[in-house]
């Protein structure tokens, strides 16, 4: 998606810290991190919201989950918050699917 801020990380146009990158995935430092660990993890298919998941984008969904349980390995991670915000009304800033991993800090819940 040309517009898409995400896929231009993915292209390399727009510079990024990567932290992992495979066929279907890629994951980088969040630029404005609120742990420290936080690593988001996206599907190199442009999919805007977890809600326009179609039948065929779970595998590319279900993968991130997988990525974000080596970089949490990696991070030497026991404990991380996996987090996907579906919609501006939740959080959502960046339309292109992105699983946030935070760890590194005690965290409460629920989250505000
Ligand atoms: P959301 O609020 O959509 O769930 O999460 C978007 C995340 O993307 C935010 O945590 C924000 O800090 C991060 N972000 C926004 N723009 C950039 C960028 O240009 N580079 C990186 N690395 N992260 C970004
Ligand atoms: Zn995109």
């Amino acid at each position: 998606m040309d517009d898409c801020l995400f896929c231009k990380i993915i292209a390399g146009e727009i510079p990024s810290q990567k932290v992992y990158e495979d066929e279907r995935a890629f994951a980088f430092d969040d630029i404005n991190p609120v742990s420290p660990t936080h690593v988001l993890v996206i599907p190199k298919k442009h999919i805007a919201r977890t809600s326009d998941m179609t039948d065929g984008d779970e595998a590319d969904i279900g993968h991130l989950f997988t990525v974000a349980n080596k970089v949490a390995a990696e991070r030497g991670l026991e404990h991380y918050r996996l987090c996907i915000n579906n919609g501006e009304g939740v959080g959502q800033s960046v339309f292109h699917v992105h699983l946030h991993v935070m760890g590194g800090r005690v965290m409460t819940w629920p989250p505000g």
